[in-house]
């Protein structure tokens, strides 16, 4: 299958879930999460009708970015960030889905402000609760929004997670529930630089559930692009 194919079948497939949902196909936006796969792979995608590229690692974003790949396409940062990398990704990337504590939040809007810019974020959420796992835990994410609306440079869209690997679908759902009912309970709340507009959760494997639990962006890699290398 070419990845305008999969594209394709990836659409129907959200196109399907949205209507389920209650929602129209272009509520949902199509990110493709391309780590690994080339600047001329990722153009493809582009011009197959992707909404937005998904990039993983400021290394090879850099590169990819220096051949042109992202070139007429939004470009988000969905991979873990460390804070000596922001540099890179600030001012660059349209939408940082993977703000994952207090202190990158800090830390990118110091710089988007040495920039004189506002950067777009969503705040990544540890909603499985795991130790090994970067996201600010669904307990913490008040406190952090509260303290994110003092910082110039910042204005958060949303929320994005990825649950962990669950043997039960029924498991999976619950997860993609509890980020749907923080995204609602935030977004009736008013904190200064937060406007939440973003869910961004789901994959290959489980984005049409994502998208019936109140998702509207998802991150699509392998059934995109096959298999990583
Ligand atoms: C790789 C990746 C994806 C895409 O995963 P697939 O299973 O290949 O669709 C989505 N989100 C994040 C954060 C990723 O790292």
């Amino acid at each position: 299958m070419s990845i305008a194919e999969n594209i394709a079948r990836v659409r129907g497939e959200i196109a399907d879930a949205a209507k389920s949902a209650g929602r129209g196909p272009s509520e949902i936006m199509l990110v493709a999460a391309s780590k690994t796969h080339s600047a001329g792979r990722v153009r493809e995608a582009i011009d197959a009708g992707a909404d937005a590229v998904g990039e993983n690692r400021v290394q090879e974003m850099m590169a990819k970015r220096a051949e042109g790949a992202y070139d007429g396409a939004p470009l988000h940062f969905i991979g873990h960030l460390q804070s000596n990398k922001v540099k890179n990704v600030v001012g660059i990337c349209d939408l940082i889905e993977s703000a994952a504590d207090a202190r990158l939040l800090d830390i990118i809007g110091k710089r988007a402000e040495s920039l004189g810019i506002v950067q777009n974020v969503l705040v990544e959420v540890n909603i499985g609760r795991e130790n090994n796992k970067s996201g600010v835990m669904p307990d913490e994410l008040y406190k952090t929004l509260e303290n994110a609306g003092g910082a110039m440079g910042i204005r958060v869209l949303g929320l994005m997670a990825v649950p962990p690997v669950c043997d039960d679908k029924d498991e999976e759902k619950r997860f993609f529930d509890e980020m749907y009912n923080l995204f609602v309970d935030i977004r009736a709340k008013k904190y200064d630089n937060v406007n939440m507009q973003f869910l961004s959760m789901g994959m290959s494997d489980d984005f049409t559930d994502a998208i019936l639990a109140g998702s509207n962006i998802v991150r699509i890699g392998a059934a995109i692009f096959g298999p990583r290398r």
